[in-house]
């Protein structure tokens, strides 16, 4: 249980990096076994087109 609620608490938007409450978030999606939320523009869209974009680092960070 434990790791699954680090999962859930204090999430980034993994599209534009806002952090999201999970308890109240209303657009998530999951994707390798990690539950991402998102705030309620487009960005769940986003990341479901391309989920290996947003997952995990930095490659293509647009510094
Ligand atoms: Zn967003």
């Amino acid at each position: 249980m434990a790791a699954f609620k680090e999962n859930i608490i204090g999430r980034l938007d993994p599209v534009c990096g806002l952090q999201i409450d999970a308890s109240k978030a209303k657009f998530q999606s999951t994707f390798e076994e990690t539950t991402y939320y998102f705030c309620p523009k487009n960005c769940k869209d986003r990341f479901e087109e391309e989920p290996a974009k947003y997952d995990g680092d930095s490659n293509n960070r647009e510094d």
